[in-house]
């Protein structure tokens, strides 16, 4: 007699994931036992560096978003978390709620993930697998060499301000789609496909002194190195990088609004001394990824955003808010 029990369909889920995930040589044991062993050659006797992110239907992504899109974006969320550390990814996992067992949903969702992790050489190790409401939550581990990571308590009075690539385009793109109305590509695919800035990051550390990544819009991610370091700055709006695809769409004010405050940017926001400048402006068109000075990092607190003639600007909405 088959005393064999029926497989759950969570097992044929797991089976499918970690025909995705495969296999690295520095993984002792990875997806099906108990957890996973790692080989501390993975790390290369570097600093570990752990971060982790939850992404809920219905307030980080809308209701029927493509799930190759989220399989890369919960990754890509997370590693742009890496890149403001300076840290090189490693190593994944990924718990999963999922409204029901459909392998076709989750066989497009590992497509979206498998294309950015092996740009990476990222290895899935587990994760966990249960019923609910769709929620998708990520850990990755990554290492820097020792005290080369990037803080966000290091900005220094007299620092430049740079921000990588353009500011607002996911918003805007999720104003078009929240309207169902025609949408540009190239700003939907900043929505959809937000790219982690990982090797301008890992390149480009030992000339940044703070850093972060802009997840809830400029004005409040620049605030959490201001606070962290103990100093102020002068933001100048009519230096913000502002992409041609977002300008065509968006009046001036609408875009630098974006800018400031519209969330899912997934760029870094850095300080440097102004010696590095060209330093950094050579990794990042090595690149091809703009790198724009916007600002500057001052001994009085507070935040100043000023225009082109150098008047006070008021933004006309506030950052993204979790709570
Ligand atoms: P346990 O009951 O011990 O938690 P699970 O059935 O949850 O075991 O998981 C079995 C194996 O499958 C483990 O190695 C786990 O890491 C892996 N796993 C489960 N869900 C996922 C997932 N969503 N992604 C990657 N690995 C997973
Ligand atoms: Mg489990």
């Amino acid at each position: 007699m088959n005393t064999r029990p029926p497989q759950a369909p969570e097992f044929s889920l797991i089976d499918l994931i970690a025909r995705h995930a495969g296999q690295r040589a520095d993984v002792v044991l990875g997806i099906g036992d108990d957890a996973a062993l790692l080989d501390a050659s993975a790390f290369n006797g570097q600093q570990i560096v752990i971060c982790t992110d939850t992404l809920v239907e219905g307030t980080h992504f809308l209701p029927g978003t493509a799930p190759q899109s989220l399989g890369h974006k919960s990754l890509a969320v997370n590693l742009s978390d890496l890149a403001a550390m300076g840290a090189e990814p490693r190593v994944a996992t990924l718990s999963l709620t999922l409204p029901t067992a459909g392998s076709a949903w989750l066989e497009q969702f590992m497509t979206g993930w498998q294309t950015l992790a092996r740009s990476y050489d990222l290895q899935l190790l587990g994760g966990d697998t249960t019923r609910g409401p769709l929620s998708i939550t990520v850990t990755t581990i990554g290492r820097v060499p020792p005290g080369e990571a990037l803080m966000r308590e290091s900005a220094q009075p007299g620092d430049l301000i740079l921000v990588t690539g353009s500011l607002g385009d996911a918003a805007m793109g999720l104003i078009q789609r929240r309207a169902a109305a025609v949408s540009d590509d190239r700003l939907t695919e900043q929505l959809d496909q937000p790219q982690p800035r990982v090797h301008f990051a890992c390149q480009a550390r030992a000339s940044i002194h703070a850093c972060i990544d802009v997840s809830d819009g400029l004005l409040a991610d620049l605030t959490h190195i201001l606070d962290a370091s103990g100093c102020g700055a002068t933001v100048e709006v009519e230096n913000l990088p502002i992409s041609k695809a977002l300008g065509a769409v968006a009046g001036q004010r609408l875009a630098r609004d974006l800018a400031l405050t519209g969330g899912d940017d997934y760029e870094l926001c850095l300080s440097c001394a102004p010696d590095q400048l060209v330093r950094l402006q050579d990794i990042a068109s090595s690149l091809s990824l703009p790198l724009t000075c916007i600002g500057k990092i001052e001994s009085l607190s507070g935040l100043r955003l000023t225009d082109a003639q150098g008047q006070p600007y008021h933004p006309g909405r506030m950052s993204y808010q979790h709570f």
